[in-house]
């Protein structure tokens, strides 16, 4: 497998640049030597996240709600919107503003990536395949969502921005990427934010049990975060317009999770059974042969060094209090 390509920029915007995903991004952009303006509302964000990055060249934190203004005084070459509450226990407290978020804020963004002539990427999700029929994934399933369940504000609102972004290509010409990312884990995760991977690993460092949903065997693919910035930017980097899935095809059960995170962890706890979230997807897995095909990109870190570090990190983070 060739090396994801590369591209360099000038200046990205990183919609949501506080959150998880895009303090990752933020900071590989960085890296490599663009200008970065983060916009974000720290709705969801850490502060901590971007703190390291606060004195570095280049680097611009602009405070705002991306569904009301996206004031950048710098033309972008590169607009990646990421904004949006991602976990369900955001997206459920925060149901209009996820909705504003995909819409509105899709919007602004598409509008600032036109006006600018910049290349445009929308962190779209494996949740608009739903509680999927088919598995592995692959880009032309058009999924099995529920419109009106309760997930349904993130993946309808997600289905809308894809919507949204393809109207904008086709009726304007921009130059626009669309990419699904599947389940991503790693540093920088808030450890009550509800997903599987923090939850779990905040559970067993302080030696409670793991909180299993339904019956466990519910399965995710998840994917180290610094394998799925490198396939955004290679996606980026790309003329392809996508959709294009960026996740790590190898499949999990959560129970199975929950028994590798204590084992890593060197940890006691045990496992308690919790009622299942309404439509919660049975099965969840990419197929990344587009990504393979077309960015010369694959997932390299396997879950037992991707779940190390992370252990490490939170470890780390307990300890500062
Ligand atoms: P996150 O909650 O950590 O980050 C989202 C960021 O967006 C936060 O900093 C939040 O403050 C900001 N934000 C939310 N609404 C905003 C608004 N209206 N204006 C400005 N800023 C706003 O979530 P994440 O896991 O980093 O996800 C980032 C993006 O990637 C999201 O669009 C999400 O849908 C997508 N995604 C993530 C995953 C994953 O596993 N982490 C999977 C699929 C898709």
């Amino acid at each position: 497998m060739s090396s994801p390509i590369s591209r360099k920029w000038e200046h990205a915007v990183v919609t949501g640049g506080a959150g998880f995903v895009g303090s990752h991004l933020c900071k590989a952009l960085l890296d490599a030597g663009a200008a970065v303006t983060c916009v974000d509302d720290l709705s969801t964000g850490r502060p901590e996240n971007i703190a390291p990055l606060l004195d570095r060249p280049g680097f611009t934190l602009v405070q705002a709600n991306v569904a009301e203004e996206l004031p950048v005084n710098r033309r972008p070459d590169l607009v990646l919107h990421f904004a949006s509450p991602a976990s369900p226990a955001d997206y459920l407290r925060l149901p209009l503003h996820t909705m504003d978020t995909g819409s509105a804020g899709t919007r602004n963004a598409l509008t600032l990536a036109h006006e600018s002539e910049a290349r445009f990427v929308l962190a779209s999700t494996s949740e608009v395949y739903g509680d999927p029929q088919q598995n592995p994934q692959d880009e032309r399933y058009w999924g099995n969502v529920n419109p009106v369940g309760p997930r349904s504000v993130y993946d309808e609102a997600k289905r809308f921005g894809e919507a949204l972004t393809t109207a904008h290509a086709e009726t304007y010409g921009t130059d626009t990427c669309i990419v699904r990312l599947f389940n991503t884990y790693g540093p920088g995760m808030r450890g009550h934010d509800g997903r599987a991977v923090p939850t779990f690993v905040r559970q067993a460092l302080a030696g409670e049990p793991l909180t299993v949903t339904g019956d466990g065997r519910q399965t995710r693919s998840l994917c180290y975060v610094d394998d799925t910035v490198s396939g955004i930017l290679a996606a980026a980097a790309h003329g392809l317009r996508g959709p294009v899935n960026i996740g790590n095809p190898s499949e999990i059960s959560m129970l199975a999770l929950a028994r590798l995170v204590v084992a890593l962890a060197g940890s006691s706890s045990e496992v308690r059974y919790i009622e299942r979230p309404v439509d919660d997807p049975a099965v969840r897995c990419p197929d990344i042969t587009l990504a393979r095909d077309k960015l010369g990109w694959e997932p390299r870190v396997g879950a037992e060094e991707g779940l190390r570090r992370t252990i490490d990190w939170f470890r780390a983070e307990a300890a500062r209090g």
